[in-house]
């Protein structure tokens, strides 16, 4: 298995230890996370700083952002090789209606959406809502 820094690297990214901390803590989570779980994870850690690490690694790829209409964009970390576009990378979303999670379904790609002449689809936000396998 490659090291985290390798796989930061390899992403465009230079590692400092914040980022492999907030990697760590991405790379545990088992679901995606609001902005406020991170910052509340750690004792002291710059709100602005947390804020433009996450940014950076969704930039190149790391992470990716997901809208399940709960409170705050969540993120959840990327498959390894993942370049988030529509086609290939975009996968399903579950949020849970009782424990409030929500989990990436990587193996469960987003159907190819048709849209009209003339628009362009860049991007998506699938998330279907029921109650997890945990729950039901
Ligand atoms: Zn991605
Ligand atoms: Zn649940
Ligand atoms: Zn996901």
């Amino acid at each position: 298995m490659e090291t985290i820094e390798k796989h930061l690297e390899k992403k465009g990214i230079r590692v400092t230890a914040m980022r492999l901390l907030i990697y760590k803590f991405l790379a545990e989570k088992k679901s995606a996370v609001t902005l406020s779980d991170i910052e509340n994870a750690f004792d002291k850690v710059d709100r602005t700083t947390l804020y433009r690490t996450v940014k950076t690694f969704e930039s190149k790829g790391v992470v990716h952002q997901i809208n399940d209409g709960s409170t705050g964009t969540k993120y959840a970390l990327c498959e390894t090789n993942c370049k988030c576009e529509l086609e290939t990378d975009l996968h399903l979303h579950f949020h849970c209606n009782n424990c409030e999670e929500t989990v990436c379904l990587t193996d469960h790609k987003i159907p190819q959406i048709k849209v009209p002449d003339g628009f362009i689809a860049e991007n998506a936000n699938l998330v279907v809502k029921g109650i997890c396998n945990k729950c039901s």
